[in-house]
């Protein structure tokens, strides 16, 4: 962990006691880790006496994730599809910023010009390959941990406030970053390191209530998406002879089954389940394109093949992009055969 050391997390507390309007940023259609990081943030520096808190979202988190924020002022959380110009103005005002969950100042949509033209300081917590480090004032980026709430929880043990004591983090932040850790590893499914165990370990001992977070994570759904999942894997997933399994979900099928953020979170890891399948892909039609989840097993690389192929990035075995409408393809009905003929170039030009 080069980045957590005494010096880089002096000069952040140095920043927070400096700083008087804070704001937490994080990537579009945020997560289980955006969220959690953002609000273990969030009572930390609350709980360091700061009173000018606020987290900035690009647009609304998943409803399941209301346990987290229910802790937090209504107004201290500002989304700026909602509220646009609050929600810059804000931006414009804070002294420091802290970008949580993501790399580059594009991963926040509608948020990148406010903070690429901010005099603000700015700090970055993120676990993604490829990080933007001249964007940011102080850079904590790490790729071999589970999530941005893991990494957050070892710079928080290595403050003089909580001083490798799991127990003197507020408590609500303790629950967060447990939270945003087992959504990032699917459950301890990927991406767990001994690291992420000790943290899981220490925050059980400090009174995390895990079984109260898994019931909300995945014990909460509505009865559609149930239906949904039935659907799809029996009759919308397809699998290519090069071993990728892929699903192309389209606005009519959302409508029909009330598809709402949140409610296809998941159904990419499944079909990795199948001997063979070596990549997954999840292809799902949104407002003037086309959102795309892919996951790989090891020794296949789903962010090579969202960078070279679907505009995006992300971790080395699961990874996202997008798919513009008409750049790319003329609209969702040619998907399948876009997903076809790439991932075949992708993976016979890498491996084979
Ligand atoms: P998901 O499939 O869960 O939306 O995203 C999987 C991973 O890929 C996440 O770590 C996410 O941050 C990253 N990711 C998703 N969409 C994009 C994108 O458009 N660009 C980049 N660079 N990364 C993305
Ligand atoms: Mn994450």
């Amino acid at each position: 962990m080069k980045d957590i050391n005494s010096g880089n997390v002096q000069t952040l507390e140095k920043m927070i006691s400096e700083a008087r309007k804070i704001s937490i940023v994080t990537h579009q259609k945020p997560d289980g880790d955006a969220i959690g990081s953002s609000v273990a943030l969030y009572h930390y520096l609350t709980f360091c006496g700061k009173d000018s808190v606020r987290i900035i979202l690009n647009d609304r988190y998943p409803s399941y994730l209301g346990f987290l924020t229910c802790s937090i002022p209504e107004n201290d959380i500002i989304v700026h599809k909602e509220r646009s110009v609050e929600a810059e103005v804000l931006l414009n005002d804070s002294d420091l910023i802290f970008c949580v969950d993501f790399n580059a100042f594009h991963r926040t949509d509608r948020l990148e010009p406010v903070l690429s033209a901010s005099k603000a300081s700015k700090i970055l917590i993120d676990h993604h390959l490829n990080p933007d480090r001249a964007s940011f004032d102080l850079s904590f980026s790490e790729t071999d941990i589970s999530s941005a709430s893991e990494l957050l929880y070892q710079i928080l043990m290595h403050t003089s406030i909580i001083s490798q004591d799991a127990e003197r983090l507020p408590a609500e932040s303790a629950t967060a970053l447990m939270t945003g850790m087992t959504t990032d590893t699917n459950n301890f499914g990927n991406s767990t390191y001994p690291s992420t165990l000790l943290m899981a370990s220490s925050l059980l001992g400090a009174g995390v209530d895990r079984d109260r977070i898994l019931l909300h994570i995945y014990n909460q759904y509505g009865e559609n998406r149930i239906r949904l999942m039935g659907h799809i894997l029996k009759d919308l997933l397809t699998i290519t002879e090069d071993g990728v399994a892929y699903i192309v979900l389209d606005r009519k099928t959302q409508k029909e089954y009330s598809v709402e953020e949140g409610d296809t979170e998941g159904f990419v890891n499944i079909p990795l389940s199948i001997a063979g399948v070596r990549m997954s892909i999840l292809a799902k039609e949104d407002d003037g394109k086309i959102r795309v989840s892919i996951r790989s097993k090891k020794g296949t690389s789903a962010n090579g093949c969202a960078r070279l192929f679907f505009n995006g990035g992300g971790h080395e075995n699961a990874a996202g992009g997008r798919l513009n409408i008409p750049e790319d393809l003329p609209g969702i009905e040619a998907a399948a055969e876009y997903i076809e003929k790439h991932t075949h170039i992708y993976l016979n030009g890498e491996n084979e």
